[in-house]
């Protein structure tokens, strides 16, 4: 048997969980199921955007050359409202009312603003104060695209923006990848339901609610297994039942005491480890380990802030490349530190930080307070990590630090 790889350092355990996710399978949803979808196609537009020349304020649509000799009268010798097309050619000395988004009539070259603009002979003609250059006011056909332009590419997220764009290229169904299915199971003896009153030793299932927020939040659907008692017989159950899902999430049960059976019945379930143990605080046991239909599988650390790093260094991304993103890896940025931080021993540490801009537009990031990986409150308004390499001195408030940012 060839020996799993331990403590290992997070960049390599990303990339052996990248080489063993790949991305699928794709189906095809209306535009409202597809908002926070990854793309498996690209859109191309179907129509020229605008469709037609179109105006872009209320007023008159003129020959520009008529108006050179502002302020002067020209005929009113009709009306464009919004969805009507025009099917008079306008001539020398005339103007056409005409709205916001109406096409412009033939002959027409540009609109004089109605503030411009005031009738004379109870509506029959109007006098134009302002001259106006060819194609002012106007939004050519196609300005904005071109029929047949692709929009969006494969592996874009579509965030409302998006969804607006392919709505008006006329994509009413799309290919996108299918949400992954997230198992999430919680090991433990010790574990109580959080509506109950834990007592004699017990504590209540956090991650539980954690972890499906956290799948949630990376637009994946979870599929709550709830608790096994740390029995090796019902951890295979549970976790065979959770190995249809797309990943499995199992919190708890990792670390090396007698209770800690997941990575021998992970085993015993057919999956292969790919690594055990990381170079990292918190989050130090961290396992994960694949099946030969291609489930991956996570062992998380039970404490709530190793759970939490652990999502998000490795599982959210995993659920990114899951679903095809192209942007799926943690993003690290240079912030300045407000607070201080202590020392590292021989692993990179994880700090749970607020992050914001000041009004220079410099990023800084402040430590929350938490207790240790233990302190399920700890990551209060946390929405980054500041990252510290090992063995790293204690740094003052002003430090340059590296952080990554969480993704809401
Ligand atoms: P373990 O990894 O099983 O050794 O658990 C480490 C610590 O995390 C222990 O104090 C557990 O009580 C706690 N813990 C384990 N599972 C959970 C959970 N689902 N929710 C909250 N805390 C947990
Ligand atoms: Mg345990």
């Amino acid at each position: 048997m060839t020996k799993v790889p331990t403590m290992i350092d997070v960049d390599r355990a990303l990339a052996l969980v990248r080489a063993h996710v790949t991305a699928g399978p794709i189906e095809t949803v209306g535009i409202d199921a597809a908002l926070y979808r990854i793309l498996a196609e690209p859109i191309c537009c179907d129509v020229d955007y605008p469709p037609f020349d179109r105006a872009v304020m209320d007023g008159y649509a003129v020959r520009a050359e008529d108006t050179a000799a502002a302020p002067l009268t020209l005929q009113i010798v009709g009306q464009v409202p919004a969805g009507v097309v025009s099917d008079r050619l306008l001539q020398p000395g005339e103007a056409m009312q005409i709205n916001t988004g109406a096409p412009m009539p033939r002959g027409a070259d540009a609109v004089v603003r109605v503030e411009e603009t005031e009738l004379r002979e109870n509506g029959k003609s109007v006098l134009i104060r302002v001259s106006v250059g060819p194609g002012q006011f106007v939004t050519p056909r196609a300005t904005y695209v071109p029929s047949g332009a692709v929009i969006l590419k494969a592996g874009m997220r579509l965030t409302p923006a998006e969804i607006g764009a392919a709505a008006a290229a006329g994509a009413a169904r799309l290919s996108v990848f299918r949400r992954p299915r997230v198992a999430i199971l919680s090991t433990g003896n010790e574990l109580v339901e959080v509506d109950r009153m834990p007592t004699g030793g017990q504590i209540r299932n956090s991650n539980q609610h954690q972890l499906d927020a956290l799948v949630r939040s990376a637009h994946a659907e979870p599929v709550v297994l709830g608790v096994a008692r740390d029995d090796p017989d019902e951890l295979r159950a549970k976790i065979e039942a959770g190995l249809s899902s797309d990943l499995l999430l199992v919190s708890g049960g990792v670390s090396m005491g007698a209770f800690d059976q997941v990575p021998e019945v992970l085993a015993a379930c057919g999956v292969t480890a790919r690594f055990h143990k990381m170079a990292i605080k918190p989050g130090r046991p961290t396992m994960c380990g694949t099946t030969e239909d291609g489930a991956l599988v996570f062992a998380l650390p039970g404490n709530p802030v190793s759970a939490f790093v652990g999502f998000e260094l490795l599982v959210r991304p995993a659920i990114g490349w899951r679903q095809g993103a192209l942007d799926a890896e943690p993003r690290y940025m240079a912030a300045t530190l407000h607070g201080t931080i202590s020392s590292t021993r021989n692993r990179r540490s994880y700090i749970p930080a607020r992050a914001a801009v000041n009004e220079a537009g410099e990023w800084f990031a402040e430590p929350t307070r938490w207790h240790g990986s233990g302190d399920a409150f700890g990551l209060i308004g946390a929405n980054a990590m500041i990252v510290r390499p090992p063995n790293a001195p204690a740094i003052e408030h002003g430090a340059q630090v590296s952080m990554l940012l969480l993704r809401p």
